[in-house]
């Protein structure tokens, strides 16, 4: 089993800003796994909020020597030895993890929402996300995403009313709203949800701090919007002690590991009653289509990375109307451009 990996840049079609920074370059790595004739690619797309940048991605795969397993279908015992080299590396652990799903698809000819029992006819829609922006730069990217029917907004700053101003002169879609942490007190949250409870909005992404979880859950006592955990919610042993402060989890490929431990947090997250969506890093169509394969499974999608990008090396999941629609081929569906 061979194990390559090679950095891309990608290039974003507008800088990408949130409460916390912008971009305007994003490098992520894709990977391949070559064994038996079969390839599969896999991708990392590494965040410095979770400790992880270019390089210490590329160090970690360089760890991942992978000729004591006899073939890809040993997931479970891989992804294991992939958590023992060493703990977070979320990123670079999600690119051996959808490398080696996607061969398994393509060495068994079938797509991986098959392989889960899936149905792709159960799709969920894709949020289109408008990041924060001038107000004359918010008006046209959200003319842009004209086919895309509900938008994620995001917000967590001290100029977020004229900032809703500026989107609802535009636009009259269902908004979601994504703080990335920026409301500084459980107070400034409350005042600010009130506000969006009357906006068209339909729920609210990690309002304050990870570190403030009894402030948000003070916060859910006292508003109508579900509030959804996205910054709060890494792997699987976040996901009970999320509760009792929010109503659904954000799980992204990105910050869990990969597929297998996405799908785990999906069930127990199901099984406290809690909302789930799937949301992405900026990434190339490798990893999120991916994250479409296991999409009928969620309540929310966004999986709009690769729409945000003008260099996408592969073509994957196509989106109509917002609806993600995926391919029949095996494994993810996904080739490279060229
Ligand atoms: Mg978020």
């Amino acid at each position: 089993m061979k194990l390559s990996s090679k950095r891309i840049d990608l290039k974003l079609r507008h800088t990408f800003r949130i409460s916390r920074g912008a971009e305007d370059v994003v490098p992520v790595v894709i990977t391949t796994v070559e064994h038996a004739g079969v390839r599969g690619y896999g991708e990392a797309s590494p965040s410095s909020r979770y400790g992880e940048t270019i390089d210490t991605v590329l160090d970690f795969l360089k760890r991942v020597d992978l000729r004591g397993f006899s073939e890809p279908f040993e997931l479970e015992e891989i992804s294991e030895f992939l958590d023992n080299i060493a703990p977070g590396n979320a990123a670079a652990k999600t690119a051996v993890d959808i490398a080696l799903h996607d061969w398994v698809g393509r060495k068994l000819g079938q797509p991986l929402y098959k392989l889960w029992g899936l149905s792709k006819s159960k799709t969920p829609l894709t949020s289109f996300t408008i990041g924060i922006d001038s107000p004359e730069v918010i008006s046209k990217k959200i003319a842009e995403a004209e086919e895309y029917p509900i938008l994620k907004i995001k917000l967590g700053t001290d100029h977020d009313t004229e900032i809703m101003a500026v989107v609802r002169k535009v636009t009259k879609k269902p908004l979601r709203v994504d703080a990335n942490e920026g409301w500084k007190t459980k107070e400034l949250a409350l005042e600010r949800i009130k506000w969006l409870e009357q906006e068209g909005v339909e729920f609210i992404e990690q309002p304050m701090s990870d570190g403030d979880l009894a402030g948000c859950a003070w916060l859910r006592e006292r508003v109508n919007l579900p509030l959804i955990a996205d910054e709060n919610c890494v792997r699987l042993h976040d996901v009970p002690g999320l509760s009792k402060a929010f109503d659904g989890v954000n799980i992204k490929l990105m910050k869990c590991g990969g597929l297998r431990e996405a799908l785990r947090m999906i069930h127990t997250a199901k099984a406290l009653g809690m909302k789930i969506m799937l949301g992405c890093m900026i990434e190339s169509s490798v990893a999120i289509t991916a994250a479409a394969h296991l999409s009928p499974l969620v309540d929310y999608a966004d999986l709009d990375g690769n729409l945000l990008i003008s260099n996408d090396p592969f073509e994957g999941v196509k989106v109509k109307e917002g609806k993600l629609i995926l391919s029949d081929e095996p494994g993810l569906g996904v080739e490279p451009r060229d």
